[in-house]
């Protein structure tokens, strides 16, 4: 027979799992959808929220198609209007298979640095002594290198250490630690010297 799965929204031909006092098909595959996940194309959760309910117009943040709010869909929690088709969210290469229902939340820590009240920053690539900014638009000799790209600092604006000879260009200084990125399920960590972003195992 074919059916409308109720869970997904896709159109299904093969004997769907039914509840005949309510009405209600879906795929085999749909019975035991996640509650909870992370997208690698968003940087909140979503859940699975049954029906999506909120009239609208619904575009799918994975394949940018409608969605039809009568059927099941992921909702983030945080973005009033971010919601993926249940078969999109949880395709293999979008959802790294971890059910996070139940789990608590952390809040994924991807600032790079924190601001000290006199202005200067920690860096995370610079531990134990502060970096403060120069903006006097001096340039450095080219034997100074930035401590991430490895590029001379030249006539950029950068952090210098008081203590050692540590420089980083304002532009790597600012580099989030962590970035979401569509071709991983999981964040990419940045890695220096030469500021690129791989994959980790945390
Ligand atoms: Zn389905
Ligand atoms: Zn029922
Ligand atoms: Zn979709
Ligand atoms: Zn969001
Ligand atoms: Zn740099």
């Amino acid at each position: 027979i074919s059916f409308l799965c109720d869970a997904c929204g896709a159109k299904g031909d093969q004997a769907p799992y039914v509840c005949l006092q309510c009405d209600f098909m879906v795929h085999r595959g749909c019975t035991a959808l996640p509650r909870v996940i992370h997208i690698n194309r968003h940087d909140h959760r979503v859940s699975y929220t049954y029906p999506l309910g909120r009239p609208g117009e619904w575009k799918c943040g994975v394949c940018w198609e409608d969605i039809d709010w009568s059927c099941g869909a992921y909702l983030c929690s945080t973005c009033p209007n971010y919601a993926l088709h249940s078969g999109c969210a949880t395709r293999y290469h979008v959802w790294d298979r971890i059910e996070l229902y139940g789990v608590p939340e952390e809040v994924e820590d991807t600032e790079p640095f924190k601001v000290n009240q006199d202005g200067t920053i920690a860096h995370f690539l610079h531990h134990g002594a502060d970096l403060s900014l120069n903006k006097d638009g001096i340039a450095l000799e080219k034997g100074i290198l930035c401590g991430a790209c490895v590029r001379p600092i030249g006539s950029h604006t950068f952090y210098s250490c008081s203590y050692t000879s540590f420089v980083l260009h304002e532009t790597c200084a600012n580099l989030p630690k962590k970035k979401r990125h569509f071709l991983s399920p999981k964040p990419l960590s940045l890695r220096y010297p030469n500021v690129s972003y791989v994959r980790s195992n945390i």
